[in-house]
Formats: C-alpha cells, sequence, structure tokens
C-alpha cells in the first residue's frame, strides 16, 4: 500500500509538472499539499481509484478574458483578468479577486488551489475558486478604479452568481472596489442579488465583522496553538509583515490580548517600533489616507525605519504573523527567526512562508500554523454574509465574531486531530491539508466521477 500510494503521488506530481511547466506558485501549492496526503493514501487506497489527486489538481475551469478601461489622460488601457473555478464539490466557488502586477495565471491558481482546503476545513458549504487581474491601482484616481472595475465585472458577471460562484477581495481590492463590482453587475442584472460578492460596506449588504475577520481569526487561530502548549499572547512581541487589511486586524487583536507589536511594513520597507506600534496612525497611514509605512516615523521618531521588506524578520519576536504576501517569508528569515527566539509563527496571507522556511520552523520545534488554517476566519466571515444575504438580515458584530471563534477553534482542532490521526503529531501543515482533503474528496466520490 505504501509503495502504491508513493507511487500515485509521485505520478500525479510528475503529470502536474509537465501540464503546468512555468506555473511554478502553483506546483510549489500542488506539491506542498500532495506530499502531506501521502499518509491518507496509505490508509485509504480507494481515493486512488477514483482518481481524486488527479481530478482535485486540474480546476474546473479557468477564464482569461482582456479588460479595457480608459485612464484620466483619455488613454485606452488594456489589462489581463482572471477567475478560476477550481472545484465546487461541497458548495459554491468561493475565494477572492487580487489586483497587483504580479497577477498571472500561475499566481491565481496556486490561490485557488489552496482556497479548496480553507474553504473545506471552515466546516461552511463553500467550494474554491479565485480571481483577478495584473491591474495596478497604485497611483489611479478613484475614476480610473471605477472604470476599470466597470469593465472587469462586465466581463467576470457571465460567470459568476449567488449560487455558482461568489467573489470578494484579496490584496488590491477592498469594500470600494467591491461596491463598484456590485453596482455593476446589479446594472447589468437588473435585480439585487446581494449573495453575488462579499465583503461588501455592511451598509449595502456587508456582513459586520468581515473587515477584521482575517486578521482577528489569524489570531484567534494563534491563541489556540498556544493554549496547547498552556500560553497566551500576554507579555509576547509580535512582529506582523504588512500594513493592509489583514495585518491591521491581525496587530489589533493582538494587542487587545495583550501583546506588544513591535514591528509591520509595506512593500516598501518596514518599521520598528520597540515600545509598541501605534495603531491608530498605522490606520491613518494605511486605512484612511494611501500613505506609506515610512511617514510613521514622522509622528514617532523613536520608530525606526528601513527600506526592504525581507529585513523585519530579522527583528527578535515571540511571534511572526507574515501577513504580506506569497513567499516573503525565506529559509534564511526562518533561520534567524529561530536564532531569535521566534516560538510561533503563523500565516495571514497566502502561502507567505517558502518551503524551506517551513521545514525550518517544523525542525526547530517552533509552532506554525499553515495559511489555509490560520487565515481562513476572512473566507469564514464570508460564507457568513452569505447566509446573512440569503436569509435577508444582518447579525450584530458579537454573533459573527463569536461564530468566528468557534469557527477558528473548529479548525485548530481538526487540524492537529487529523496530524494526530495520521501519525504527524504537531504538524498543522499536514493535518489541515488532509482534514480539508477529506472533505472535498468524500464529497467528490459522492457525486461520481467526472
Ligand atoms: N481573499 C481571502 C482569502 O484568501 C478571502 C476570500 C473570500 O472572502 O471569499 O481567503
Amino acid at each position: 500500500n505504501k509503495t502504491r500510494a508513493n507511487d500515485y503521488v509521485h505520478n500525479v506530481y510528475e503529470q502536474l509538472k509537465k501540464r503546468n511547466m512555468h506555473e511554478t506558485e502553483f506546483l510549489q501549492a500542488a506539491r506542498e499539499v500532495l506530499d502531506s496526503l501521502r499518509p491518507v493514501f496509505f490508509k485509504h487506497p480507494e481515493y486512488l481509484d477514483e482518481g481524486i489527486l488527479e481530478r482535485i489538481t486540474e480546476p474546473d475551469r479557468v477564464f482569461t478574458f482582456r479588460v479595457t478601461w480608459e485612464d484620466d489622460a483619455g488613454r485606452v488601457r488594456v489589462n489581463r483578468g482572471f477567475r478560476v473555478q477550481f472545484n465546487n464539490s461541497i458548495g459554491p466557488y468561493k475565494g477572492g479577486i487580487r489586483f497587483h502586477p504580479s497577477v498571472n495565471i500561475s499566481i491565481m491558481k496556486f490561490l485557488g488551489f489552496e482556497q479548496i482546503f480553507k474553504n473545506a476545513l471552515t466546516g461552511m458549504p463553500i467550494g474554491g475558486g479565485k480571481g483577478g487581474s495584473d491591474f495596478d491601482p497604485k497611483g489611479k484616481s478613484d475614476r480610473e478604479i471605477m472604470r476599470f472595475v466597470q469593465s472587469f465585472i462586465t466581463e467576470l458577471s457571465k460567470y459568476i452568481g449567488p449560487d455558482t460562484d461568489v467573489p470578494a477581495g484579496d490584496i488590491g481590492v477592498g469594500k470600494r472596489e467591491i461596491g463598484y463590482m456590485f453596482g455593476q453587475y446589479k446594472r447589468l442584472k437588473s435585480k439585487f442579488d446581494a449573495g453575488v460578492l462579499t465583503g461588501k460596506d455592511p451598509e449595502q449588504g456587508g456582513s459586520l465583522g468581515r473587515k477584521e475577520a482575517t486578521g482577528y481569526g489569524l489570531v484567534y487561530f494563534v491563541d489556540e496553538m498556544l493554549k496547547g502548549k498552556g500560553d497566551s499572547f500576554a507579555g509576547k512581541k509580535v512582529v506582523v509583515s504588512g500594513s493592509g487589511n489583514v495585518a491591521i486586524y491581525a496587530m489589533e487583536k493582538a494587542i487587545q490580548l495583550g501583546a506588544t507589536v513591535i514591528g509591520c511594513s509595506d512593500s516598501s520597507g518596514y518599521i520598528y517600533d520597540p515600545s509598541g506600534i501605534d495603531l491608530e496612525v498605522v490606520k491613518q497611514l494605511k486605512e484612511y489616507s494611501n500613505k506609506r509605512i515610512k511617514d510613521y516615523t514622522m509622528d514617532h521618531p523613536r520608530a525606526v525605519y528601513k527600506e526592504g521588506c525581507i529585513g523585519i524578520w530579522t527583528i527578535p519576536c515571540d511571534i511572526a504573523l507574515p501577513c504580506a504576501t506569497q513567499n516573503e517569508l525565506d529559509e534564511e528569515s526562518a533561520k534567524i527567526l529561530l536564532e531569535n527566539g521566534v516560538t510561533a509563527v503563523a500565516e495571514g496571507a497566502n502561502m507567505p512562508s517558502t518551503e524551506e522556511a517551513v521545514h525550518v520552523f517544523h525542525t526547530g520545534g517552533v509552532l506554525f500554523g499553515p495559511g489555509k488554517a490560520a487565515n481562513a476566519g476572512g473566507v469564514a466571515v464570508s460564507a457568513m454574509e452569505m447566509s446573512q444575504n440569503s436569509m435577508r438580515l444582518s447579525w450584530t458584530a458579537e454573533e459573527v465574531d463569536e461564530k468566528l471563534k468557534l469557527v477558528m477553534k473548529n479548525i485548530y482542532t481538526s487540524a492537529n486531530e487529523a496530524a494526530i490521526n495520521y501519525d504527524y503529531p504537531g504538524n498543522l501543515v499536514v493535518g489541515a491539508n488532509i482534514a480539508g482533503f477529506l472533505k472535498v474528496a468524500d464529497a467528490m466520490v459522492a457525486h461520481g466521477i467526472h
């Protein structure tokens, strides 16, 4: 059984490599999942006969489309739009939209693939998808954003719907962009389909607590990891990369639980404030005025600003929360964190740690929370937004927060238990991948081979 399972995983991966030769991020994400599923196939060879791995690694469909828009100077501009509908075995495709110049098919597929398992882990009925564009929102006027978004959603509207595929935000897409998407969708379809998009403004059908959900959820998850060791956030020094939506609310919750956040960053550089970052200033800069993190030092001259983001991992801390983007934390950074005594690392971003970095954490005895589990709070509250939209009512912020806490606790428990049951105690990468996979694989078996 072991040899058969190992051969199976090996062959599926070789096929994937051949078919998706230049898709490095997708192959990276797929390899990690495939590797950690080996123990499942040792125990359950029936999944081999059903060809689950071959099927789950090939998206149901991928759309790419031209997005034409006019800039403020009246010039015609063209970007590429994407939507990957990866797997809808347990619910409608669900996943964010990313606007960033790095967006390409490999990044879309890696994100869509991760989303399958993450969404399954939440325990909610949502499948996996992702979308985006190589459009760079940086430096664009509000009207340019609106025109771009209207063009983008005009094409995307053909493929989505409240029971089909439900996009949300990701890097570069927040409630303003979702608002413009929703407005144009409404105009195109002549109906108010609240559940077609999540991450809407709470005034217009969004859920309270959605904005905070990924960051708060991440900290709730880490709190569960720490509790498992009889520890807590109180008195801990925390470093959070990024200063977007995920980072800001991770910092807020960590501070509420008694930690001191001493570093954060943006794509230009990072700040180190040993006496504790003044979160209100960061919010002012990044959430309300579109400025750079560098400007933090104008209010707080005791803080240090350094160019480049990778250096943030040289700040000695107890807990590190990478909340910026994929592969932002490499082997070298992981070693420095370990040498400096880090005890827990959890991913607010999707796949921010390289494979080598994860290996350093695992062998160094660091508690490690993979993104699929640790950052699932965002999409979990998105699923709650879908529920509220279907019922045409809204829950209070307290209700949403209670439910989020429970979801994060359950994710931790199911990942931790799967790791134990499949002989990798303490390895939440293996545990999360297996627990998420089993839900989707069982649905795929039940639905027949197609
Ligand atoms: N973009 C987020 C993620 O990576 C949220 C997706 C959603 O809410 O649908 O999970």
